[in-house]
């Protein structure tokens, strides 16, 4: 189903997990959040630090990922997220998985970003 938040222009399906935690609906500790991107740790960290960049705007994944702007933003939020997460010196891994076999669980775009391990050099991870 697809709603009208009390944010214009933003509409939101209400099944949708990101959707809620977007909405306010289920809590969540953003750690960046601007008019257009919003981050939050992972429920399940896969490495010390472990951060999902999800736009606010219901798009299920990169395929359907239809902005530039928006795809910019995306980027530019990571860069942002590490410089305040203060991973961005020692580096870190961003991982996008998109549908049923790139390995994507919830169907709302979101960027991962790992921190705090060495991650195998030239590795796409396991
Ligand atoms: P995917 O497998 O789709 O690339 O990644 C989905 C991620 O969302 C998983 O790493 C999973 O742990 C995380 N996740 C699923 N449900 C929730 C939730 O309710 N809150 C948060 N913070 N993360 C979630
Ligand atoms: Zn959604």
């Amino acid at each position: 189903m697809v709603e009208r938040t009390s944010h214009l222009r933003v509409a939101m399906t209400s099944d949708c997990i990101f959707c809620r935690i977007i909405s306010g609906a289920i809590p969540a500790s953003f750690v960046y959040q601007d008019e257009h991107v919003i981050a939050f740790p992972d429920v399940h960290p896969q490495a010390p630090t472990h951060v999902l960049i999800v736009p606010r705007q219901h798009v299920a994944s990169v395929s359907e990922l239809a902005d530039p702007e928006l795809a910019g933003r995306l980027l530019l939020a990571v860069g942002e997220v590490a410089r305040r997460g203060g991973v961005a010196e020692r580096g870190f891994r961003t991982i996008i998985n998109t549908g049923a076999e790139g390995g994507q669980t919830v169907p709302h775009l979101h960027l991962h970003l790992l921190a705090g391990s060495k991650f195998a050099e030239g590795s796409l991870g396991e």
